[in-house]
């Protein structure tokens, strides 16, 4: 008995010693946390544009490993952002207009419902109206991208620990009368219409929520200012705030790119991207110091067809020429386009988001990575 204990230790400690000393590859690290930013309405020439109208390199350079999605919705070749988002938060093809809901209308689980009932928090972060179809996608079920006041109502009650964008109308003034700011107050979320608060002024709250405008935030160049990087490390803040117990997921929108490309207005796009890849520095560098978040960016589609072209002039001689030299900010459409969109990720994970692969599949990495689909 003593010699077969002996062997047994023996055997253990070998076994011990063999996977100390393995110089086999070592176990991937897995993310507890993860950060999706969406930039509405980029692709490769807007992200392109800020290597040029950037005063500073652009955060996006920090990412190793980028990938392209399709994203292509149930219905339609070239998809919108309700359709897009609902991609991202369900894992799911829709149709176009859809807010987490199915091809035949019923509701899909976002990311936050599946979540938010393993003690995981979460929150969301616009720049146009928190009801929007990019945010509303992560936590509303409509039929329409358009039914706003629907899409409020599931707010309240949708388990979300911090949130900020614009949109106090569709909680405050409604058809039905309801005061659903009242409603926030009773579900035990401390609302801010005023202006972002200090980590120190809401420490104290389970649940946080700033509405900073009746409808969409302003843009960067009517005055909105650094609110979606300020929103973006208090968001951070408050969400790791008990880290030894909690984990956390956040999307962060830069909506408002996607609208410059609508308007064929390049300085508002750029203006828009730039002000985005502020935030992107703002979550690279918690992750950086972290080492245990996935950061992920990306858009939901490419819109206005939008290129970096030559600018077209006459020699004195009067012959057409052009000059390579001069940047043209050129759109091809006033709607969205089809094209591939990139994908950049850091963190433990981030090797798994190389590659051509479907919208859905950003939905379907996050919650196999991190473990959230268990
Ligand atoms: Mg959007
Ligand atoms: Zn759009």
């Amino acid at each position: 008995m003593k010699i077969y204990k002996l062997l047994l230790a023996a055997l253990v400690f070998t076994m011990v010693a063999c996977t100390q000393t393995s110089p086999e590859k070592p176990i991937k690290k897995q993310p507890v946390n993860v950060i999706l930013l969406i930039a509405d309405g980029t692709g490769l020439s807007q992200v392109s544009s800020m290597f040029f109208y950037k005063d500073s390199t652009p955060n996006y350079a920090r990412f190793k490993n980028i990938g392209l999605i399709k994203t292509s919705s149930s219905q339609q070749l070239i998809t919108d952002s309700a359709a897009g988002a609902t991609a991202f938060a369900c894992g799911v093809k829709t149709y176009n207009g859809a807010i987490a809901v199915a091809d035949d209308s019923s509701h899909v689980k976002t990311i936050i419902e599946l979540i938010t009932s393993k003690n995981i928090k979460t929150g969301l972060i616009a720049t146009s109206s928190i009801t929007h179809a990019t945010p509303a996608s992560f936590y509303a079920h409509t039929l329409s991208r358009d039914s706003s006041q629907e899409i409020a109502s599931y707010l309240p009650n949708s388990g979300v620990d911090f949130f900020a964008g614009g949109g106090i109308t569709h909680f405050n003034k409604r058809e039905d009368g309801q005061d659903l700011l009242q409603k926030f107050e009773s579900e035990g979320v401390f609302i801010d219409t005023t202006s972002l608060g200090s980590f120190s002024s809401i420490n104290k709250y389970d649940k946080v929520g700033y509405l900073l405008a009746k409808d969409h935030m302003k843009s960067v160049k009517d005055g909105r200012g650094d609110f979606l990087s300020k929103a973006t490390a208090l968001g951070l803040e408050f969400l790791s705030k008990d880290a030894i117990n909690t984990n956390f997921f956040l999307m962060v929108e830069g909506s408002q790119v996607d609208w410059g490309g609508h308007a064929n207005d390049g300085d508002y796009l750029v203006s828009e991207l730039i002000d985005f890849d502020d935030a992107v520095g703002i979550a690279l560098d918690y992750a950086e110091k972290d080492g245990n978040t996935l950061v992920i960016v990306t858009a939901d589609h490419e819109t206005g067809g939008f290129t970096l072209g030559s600018t077209s002039k006459k020699t004195k001689e009067g012959k057409d020429y052009s000059d390579y030299n001069e940047l043209n900010m050129i759109f091809s459409t006033h709607g969205h386009s089809a094209t591939l969109v990139p994908v950049f990720a850091y963190g433990p994970g981030s090797e798994n988001f190389t590659g051509i692969y479907e919208n859905t599949a950003i939905f379907d990495k996050i919650m196999e990575f991190t473990g959230w689909n268990k």
